[in-house]
């Protein structure tokens, strides 16, 4: 049998959280490092490995809790932006594999939270082909 990750602990009770939402299917709590106040993970109940390998009504649902404390960030605790964002894979930053997205509250002048996207000067004459072979994957 699977060996239990962290977060189907805390949805087992088996492990504390500050809870901050929960229904049926999905368990909203404060990540334990606060990237920034407020910094809110939201998971499925049910296991799923990540965001890729999880059915689309359940995502549908962790998503729009997602939103709604994004919402929240702002109306509440005075956040001027909010990243959702959610790690696939170990290669993508993913350390807990339980499909759970981040909701970070941006205020400005968030020390030491930086994310960059640097452009990699790619051949733009490939990208035509590139966009094509996604499109047509995705038919
Ligand atoms: P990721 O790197 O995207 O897989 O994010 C995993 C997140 O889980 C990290 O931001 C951790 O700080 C957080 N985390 C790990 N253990 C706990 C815990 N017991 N309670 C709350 N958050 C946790």
């Amino acid at each position: 049998m699977r060996e239990k990750d962290v977060f189907c602990k805390i949805i087992d009770g088996e492990i504390p959280c500050y809870k901050i939402y929960e229904d049926e299917e999905v368990l909203a709590f404060l990540d334990i490092s606060q990237v920034t106040k407020g910094h809110t993970l939201v998971v499925p109940k049910k296991h799923y490995d990540n965001f890729l390998a999880t059915p689309q009504d359940v995502m549908h649902k962790v998503m729009d809790v997602a939103q709604r404390i994004g919402q929240v960030s702002i109306r509440l605790l005075g956040a001027k932006g909010v990243n959702i964002l959610t790690n696939c894979y170990k290669e993508a930053g993913q350390s807990v594999m339980h499909f759970h997205v981040h909701v970070i509250p941006r205020y400005g002048d968030d020390e030491g939270l930086r994310l960059e996207f640097k452009d990699k000067k790619v051949d733009q004459l490939s990208l035509p082909v590139l966009a094509k072979d996604i499109s047509n994957e995705l038919k």
